[in-house]
């Protein structure tokens, strides 16, 4: 049953196969200010243009002064002709017999090239006296020893994070040339959900009393939080109810503004499953039913120019789906190049219970434990459970072909992305 069933479904790994044959990247460009470059794909290479750091610099607190000719061994004295501090460089020349005070990240004087140790020296009226040894350049930051100018700091096609950015405001660029943000159309379809945010809770008045079978839509939410936090710009068309022409309309009108089109709940086989058909009237399904768990009736094609994403509505498999395929997908349409993400091997730390036929990603915590990764399973794996989230650091992959498994066994671990994971902590 499960092989015959398995067959049904694409492997997980061919449906991203599909889907990234699917993406053709955004051709526009624009120039963007640092801040607003975070998450942003290089739409050409960034090169350095000064040297970091700029000129020879103290890395310590101490005195420059100039290590030929004073020897390994025994006392040296040495006159104080001056004081460099950060940002004030001092114009005395170091000469024989003589240094200057200096403090970290203050300009090396004319004729120094070593820095001795603040607490490796006493200093006397204008006098210092040390008996360390000095070896040329010890405690110097020398010019161009982060970068050097005209080296290229970041490519073409590569993804700015902050780190990138950090380095490139300390080269002093105030602009780099993107990829335009991925416009991302969001729809919630489903009888049962209403806004979180009601107008009047907003308002400051008592909201509306919840009809019988009425719950929260949270899908929306969580999906214009993760596509924010990755530089996508979100076009949120609402709560649609199921009603085939309703739906078909908010796609198109979706796909008329946006590259992408994500849709959550209603790609089952259930008669109130709606979306897929309303798809196939305005575009195409390229693939649907993958062998994956949480999120199997994951469905993807195309309306016009857009990407079209209809994602199961159970809450993690909305979120899981989107982790999986729209994530990379949003990297490919900037320009950025796939890759896969980071798996590690891990130790189970609780038994887990798996039928063969799906990949599964489980909601994990893990933790080092004697050089190793300790992963435990967040309670209950409902795909309705945001509470398998609490504390989750990673997802668990069980692959397709394994069964039960005990605590000691190996697993991988995908670590979730950062804007997505919690802290590190205890499992609770
Ligand atoms: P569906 O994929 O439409 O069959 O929905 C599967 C389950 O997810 C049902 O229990 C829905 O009520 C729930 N669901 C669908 N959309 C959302 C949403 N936007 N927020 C929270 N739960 C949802
Ligand atoms: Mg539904």
């Amino acid at each position: 049953m499960t092989s015959r069933l398995r067959n049904e479904l694409l492997d997980v790994d061919l449906a991203i196969e599909k889907l990234a044959a699917l993406v053709r990247p955004v051709a526009d460009c624009e120039d963007a200010r640092l801040a607003d470059a975070v998450g942003r794909v290089l739409a050409e290479d960034v090169v350095a243009p000064i040297d970091l750091p700029p000129f020879d610099a103290s890395a310590m607190d101490g005195y420059a002064l100039n290590a030929a000719g004073l020897g390994d061994e025994g006392l040296k004295r040495l006159r104080v002709v001056g004081c460099s501090a950060a940002g004030r460089p001092t114009d005395a020349k170091v000469g024989a017999g003589e240094t200057a005070r200096i403090f970290t990240g203050a300009v090396m004087p004319a004729g120094a090239d070593a820095v001795l140790l603040q607490e490796d020296a006493r200093q006397e009226g204008e006098w210092v006296e040390t008996t360390e040894p000095i070896r040329p350049r010890q405690h110097v930051r020398e010019r161009g020893h982060d970068v050097k100018a005209g080296a290229v700091l970041r490519r073409f096609g590569q993804k700015l994070g902050v780190y990138d950015l950090a380095w490139m405001a300390a080269c002093g660029i105030p602009t780099l040339r993107v990829r335009r943000r991925i416009r991302v159309a969001l729809i919630s379809t489903g009888d049962e959900l209403r806004d979180p945010l009601a107008e009047e809770q907003l308002a400051g008045e008592a909201p509306p009393a919840m009809k019988p079978g009425q719950i929260f839509d949270s899908n929306r939410f969580a999906l214009s939080c993760l596509l924010r936090e990755r530089a996508a710009l979100v076009d949120d068309l609402g709560c649609i109810p199921d009603d085939q022409e309703k739906i078909r309309d908010a796609l198109r009108e979706g796909a008329s503004r946006a590259d992408v089109v994500v849709a959550s709940g209603g790609v089952s086989v259930g008669d109130a499953d709606f979306v897929k058909t309303a798809v196939e009237e305005i575009g195409s399904i390229d693939f649907w039913r993958v062998a994956l768990k949480p999120g199997k009736p994951l469905a993807v094609g195309r309306i016009g120019d857009a990407l079209f994403f209809g994602l199961p509505g159970n809450p993690v498999s909305t979120i899981i789906t989107y982790l999986l395929f729209v994530s990379p997908a949003i990297d490919l349409l900037s320009g950025a190049k796939a890759t896969p993400p980071l798996m590690l091997p891990a130790v189970l730390g609780d038994p887990v219970r798996h039928s063969k036929g799906r990949r599964e990603y489980m909601r994990g915590t893990m933790r080092e434990r004697n050089g190793a990764l300790v992963v435990r399973i967040t309670g209950d794996q409902g795909s309705n459970r945001l509470a398998t989230f609490a504390n989750a650091n990673c997802l668990v992959v069980i692959e397709h072909d394994v069964g039960d498994l005990r605590p000691g066994d190996a697993v991988r671990v995908v670590p979730l992305p950062s804007e997505a994971a919690h802290p590190m902590r205890e499992p609770g």
